[in-house]
């Protein structure tokens, strides 16, 4: 892991990343009545002004004193990238000059038919990624740092005033590992929850994990809600510790365990993403063991084809294996998809976000870390 210097703590906390209870905890400090949060969350998130000049309704004391203590927006849109199926790829400028990405994937025609509406955001939860899962682009440069609520938050807002529309689902399946960053999560996922915040229900917020059991045990105690989705690309011990490191922290059982845990605590279905890699996991033994551990959780298993890396060995089976495999799973009762990739011709499908950074060049890939390379 590259251990890099922590953002610089003398910058603004951005509006976007407080709750009601902040805000009404900042007002009072301010000599404010505690209505006036409900009036400053509602320029926030409903009207979605550009300064704080513009809250009319706030005397100019508060708007002043909300400009010296307050930034508005923590991210910097930088550039926008579509793809042929119109996914696009959205690349922000953080206030100490990091970057992150986050993907738009509108609704597919064919998966939700003509009249959906629905648009789905890949959020990214933090600046690299220290997992190191051999097959993934995220973390080939390392981590570098957490965001915070209001990066996360932001990259909503952001995304639905580049698009012009609003964003109905949300997955936290962009760079990072959401679990190593749960402080700051669990309060974006408040803010992103609430009526008085974002507004996106908890059926229409995935987090995936690549299976922090303890984070997991932890966050199933929490009165959060939203879909759990776990990364599991290997049912046996042997198969996925090869391709995914935490597993040797984290092994399938223990992993297991705190599933059932979520089950017992949540009764909501978990989804559990198996990427397939020729060769690696694609195997008849574990379609087998994956649809005997996808039954003992009662997950459902979202089958996707693997996305090539540049610089990683790894293919994609051919499409007879990949059905084969769904089959199997399929012919012994667990639900299953097979998924058709998005974004794909702009590195912007699952596992191709790569770390960036600025340079004399313009803005580039960041290098691979020593470990990796
Ligand atoms: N760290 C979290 C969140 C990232 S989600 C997690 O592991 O779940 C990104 C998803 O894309 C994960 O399911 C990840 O395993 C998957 N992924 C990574 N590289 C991929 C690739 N090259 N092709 C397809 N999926 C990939």
């Amino acid at each position: 892991m590259t251990t890099d210097s922590p953002a610089p703590t003398s910058v603004k906390p951005s509006a976007i990343g407080l709750e009601k209870d902040d805000w009404i905890a900042w007002l009072s400090s301010q000599g404010e009545p505690a209505f006036r949060a409900q009036q400053i969350l509602d320029w926030l998130f409903r009207k979605r002004v550009d300064s704080f000049d513009a809250m009319t309704n706030l005397g100019a004391g508060l708007r002043q004193a909300l400009a010296e203590n307050f930034r508005l927006n923590p991210l910097e849109s930088r550039t926008q990238e579509g793809s042929i199926d119109t996914t696009s790829k959205l690349l922000f400028r953080l206030h100490d000059g990091r970057y992150i990405e986050t993907v738009v994937i509108p609704a597919s025609p064919a998966l939700y038919g003509e009249k959906s509406d629905r648009r789905t955001l890949c959020v990214s939860s933090q600046v690299g990624c220290a997992y190191d899962c051999k097959f993934c682009a995220s973390g080939l440069a390392g981590f570098t740092r957490n965001l915070d609520a209001a990066e996360i938050v932001g990259q909503i807002l952001q995304a639905e005033k580049l698009g012009g529309e609003k964003i109905n689902n949300l997955v936290f399946m962009g760079m990072g590992e959401p679990l190593a960053n749960l402080t700051n999560l669990t309060k974006a996922i408040r803010i992103i929850n609430a009526e008085w915040g974002v507004g996106i229900g908890a059926r229409h917020l995935t987090i995936s994990t690549s299976g922090l059991a303890p984070q997991i045990e932890k966050l199933a105690q929490e009165p959060l809600q939203f879909r759990l989705a776990i990364s599991l690309h290997g049912a046996s011990d042997e198969v996925r510790e090869q391709i995914m490191p935490v597993n040797k922290k984290y092994p399938i059982d223990r992993l297991f365990k705190a599933l059932e845990i979520w089950q017992t605590t949540r009764k909501q279905k978990i989804t559990f993403e198996y990427i397939l890699i020729q060769g690696i996991n694609d195997s008849r033994e574990q379609a087998e063991l994956l649809a005997k551990r996808a039954r003992k959780v009662r997950a459902k298993v979202n089958l996707i084809p693997y996305n090539t890396v540049e610089g990683l060995p790894w293919k994609r089976p051919e499409v007879k294996v990949q059905e084969a495999f769904l089959d199997h799973l399929l012919s012994k009762g667990v639900q299953a998809t097979l998924r058709r990739e998005k974004g794909h011709d702009i590195a912007a499908a699952c596992g191709q976000l790569r770390l960036k950074q600025e340079t004399d060049e313009g803005i580039i890939e960041a290098p691979v870390a020593a470990a990796r390379s």
